[in-house]
């Protein structure tokens, strides 16, 4: 389906830069949205139901999957993630660009429903690097950034299906080039028909 809003999907392995990343592309871009996953991992740190994540019981999240409400779902890391389906077509059907952070799984699932949707994959720069970030992050236990890099290393093998890569060596460097990709959606033609339409309407461009 054609909407007006533009659908960005992020991947990357935990620990590369993606949540910061997309953080700092909503505090400068007011048009795009986060969409809000839900999960049945507890919350970490700060975190607040409603502002990461939904944190959801299994059963709750059972009877989710039960009755279609997800556009995709899956299992990282030992839980459970999943997109709501109504959040994203209300956005935009509506001219809103909406961003989601989700694995790979997910992002290949979320193409295959919005054809138009852009994926973008974020790499670290090296594994040393991915594993100082997670260490530094101080969130996890060692067992579990053993099994996150364990994982990332199956993620990585994932960006070749995505449209754009971005690697996340420096942040302004990277948040330069995934502000670059939003607004190089936003001068496609049809974009630029529906957003300046008087421009064409006197340039009799139809
Ligand atoms: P974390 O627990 O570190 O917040 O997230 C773990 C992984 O789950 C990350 O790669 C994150 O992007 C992914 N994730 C978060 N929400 C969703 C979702 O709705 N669907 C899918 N498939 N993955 C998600």
């Amino acid at each position: 389906m054609d909407y007006p809003g533009q659908l960005y999907v992020i991947a990357a392995p935990s620990g590369a830069g993606k949540s910061s990343l997309v953080k700092a592309l909503l505090e400068l871009d007011s048009h795009v949205h986060p969409s809000i996953s839900h999960t049945t991992r507890p919350p970490r740190g700060q975190e607040k139901h409603g502002r990461e994540y939904y944190f959801i019981a299994t059963d709750e999240f059972d009877e989710m999957v039960k009755t279609n409400a997800f556009v995709e779902w899956a299992s990282v890391h030992g839980k459970q993630y999943g997109t709501s389906k109504s959040i994203i077509e209300d956005r935009v059907s509506k001219g809103g660009d909406v961003i989601l952070e989700i694995d790979y799984q997910g992002a290949l699932q979320i193409r295959k429903i919005f054809s138009n949707a852009i994926l973008i994959f974020i790499l670290p720069p090296s594994w040393e690097e991915l594993r100082s970030r997670l260490e530094r992050r101080g969130e996890d236990t060692p067992e579990i950034i053993d099994l996150r890099l364990k994982n990332a290393a199956l993620e990585v093998a994932q960006a070749k299906e995505f449209d754009f890569v971005i690697i996340n060596e420096l942040f302004d460097r990277a948040l330069f080039d995934l502000k670059a990709i939003v607004h190089a959606q936003r001068l496609k033609f049809a974009a630029q028909l529906r957003a300046r339409a008087p421009v064409f309407e006197a340039l009799h461009i139809s």
